[in-house]
């Protein structure tokens, strides 16, 4: 399994809106340099979607996206557990099959060191 390749390019200003009204500090503006890759398995049905940041343990910000545009939501995390016991699964509750840490290298995680 590998990823979805697409990637989002959010307007900046409504990204770092949203990013403001859920109180996410952007320490590292950097991070967010307008491009935001897909993250669940490719071939995946519905929208695009790519982690923005958590908000508390059961709420994260996500970008989701398709040909009509771009809408934010606040999802639940994935509850899976990987192989080991502390792999958890970086997609949002409810999405197709193909947790994270299956569909190769973790591009959630990219230098975020949360893998
Ligand atoms: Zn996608
Ligand atoms: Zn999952």
């Amino acid at each position: 399994m590998r990823p979805c390749d697409a990637v989002g390019r959010p307007p900046l200003d409504e990204l770092l809106r949203q990013l403001r009204r859920v109180g996410e500090d952007l320490g590292e503006p950097h991070a967010y340099e307008g491009e935001v890759a897909c993250e669940p398995v490719a071939g995946h049905g519905g929208s695009h979607a790519a982690y923005l940041c958590e908000i508390d343990p059961d709420t994260q910000l996500w970008v989701l996206w398709d040909a009509a545009g771009f809408t934010y939501a606040l999802l639940p995390p994935c509850p899976a557990r990987g192989p080991r016991e502390d792999t958890v699964c970086h997609l949002f509750d409810g999405h197709e099959p193909g947790h994270s840490w299956e569909l190769g290298a973790c591009r959630s995680c990219a230098g975020r060191g949360a893998c």
